[in-house]
């Protein structure tokens, strides 16, 4: 593949409050809602390229991951009744508290780079251009694109696009993306990033073409979903009694290789020219070794966590990544 890839992030864990104790809480709460799940049926291919041939990757309390022979694409086995999947949705009030807690670390830490990324990879921004991004959250990605010239939109579901938005001054609405209101949300935007969404999607292949058609006047797409492999499925993979995060059931249906959100976003009519790669892999690596062994963080030496960064850019140079970030272009008729 000719496209342009980079590698690592810089980020300092401790200021993101990753503690064993938010490992903990997170892993309760996964468990707990994994016990509370019913099912409405078994996902028979692979939701990405119908590959029927796949194997069992992990089973984590009682819910297991496939992986796909063909594209390799991580997906569950079983099909979560949807309305206990909305109840989940539902109740965000942890989530953002912890947003709260750490807006700014999360605008500089992540969400800057990113914007950074993809402004200077597609050559626009300063000049008015809507930037209309998917699934907004608590608006870090447009509060960042706003600094780099965008103009910006969001949609988002939760009540916390809507209160950072007001508090920010970002437009956001609080409504589901549909085939039917897509056309008219969506007719502005220049640039449609979607970041972190499609691996909770039933059908984000059905879902990611629908929004692009309607969005006539979008030339860029930039997409985040968690990648495979990467060192923290492995993690999960061999301590399936401890994930606290990346291979998240139910909300994590999809965790996409290289190949599989290539070919999503290809059948979308968008061509990727630019791919980065980073992750929370090595300290994911010692948290769960710390956790297992009773201790906190603080038992680690500072130079240990200090090296953090360093290591895993090498880790996302080997394919190990757990997230992967892409940069599409509109392919042209
Ligand atoms: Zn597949």
């Amino acid at each position: 593949m000719s496209y342009i890839y980079i590698y690592g992030k810089p980020i300092s864990m401790e200021r993101l409050g990753r503690s064993i104790a938010w490992r903990k809480v997170n892993n309760e709460k996964n468990k707990s809602d994994i016990s509370k799940l019913t099912y409405i049926g078994e996902r028979v291919e692979c939701p990405i390229c119908s590959c029927q041939d796949k194997k069992e990757f992990v089973t984590i309390h009682g819910a297991t991951y496939l992986e796909c022979s063909n594209c390799g694409h991580l997906y569950q086995k079983k099909i979560v009744d949807p309305e206990i999947i909305k109840k989940i949705y539902e109740n965000e009030s942890e989530y953002l508290a912890h947003v709260c807690d750490v807006y700014s670390s999360r605008v500089e830490m992540i969400a800057t780079p990113k914007v950074e990324f993809i402004t200077q990879a597609v050559q626009k921004g300063k000049n008015d251009l809507e930037w209309f991004d998917i699934g907004c959250g608590a608006c870090e990605i447009l509060s960042a694109a706003k600094k780099f010239g965008w103009k910006v939109k969001g949609v988002e579901t939760s009540d916390l696009g809507l209160k950072f938005g007001q508090k920010l001054g970002i437009p956001v609405i609080q409504e589901y993306l549909t085939e039917d209101n897509a056309p008219e949300l969506v007719k502005d935007a220049h640039l449609i990033s979607i970041f972190n969404v499609l691996e909770h999607l039933e059908r984000p292949k059905h879902t990611l073409k629908n929004i692009l058609n309607a969005a006539q006047n979008c030339e860029y797409l930039a997409v985040e979903v968690p990648h495979h492999p990467s060192l923290s499925a492995f993690c999960s993979q061999l301590f399936p009694d401890n994930v606290a995060r990346h291979l998240i059931i139910p909300e994590h249906i999809h965790i996409y290789t290289e190949k599989s959100i290539t070919l999503l976003i290809e059948e979308c009519g968008f061509e990727i020219t630019h791919c980065w790669k980073f992750g929370q892999d090595f300290y994911e690596l010692l948290s769960t070794v710390v956790e297992l062994s009773g201790h906190e963080i603080s038992i680690l030496p500072k130079q240990l966590l200090e090296a953090n960064n360093e290591i895993q850019a090498i880790l996302d140079k080997f394919d190990f990544s757990d997230a992967i970030l892409l940069v599409a272009k509109r392919k042209k008729d």
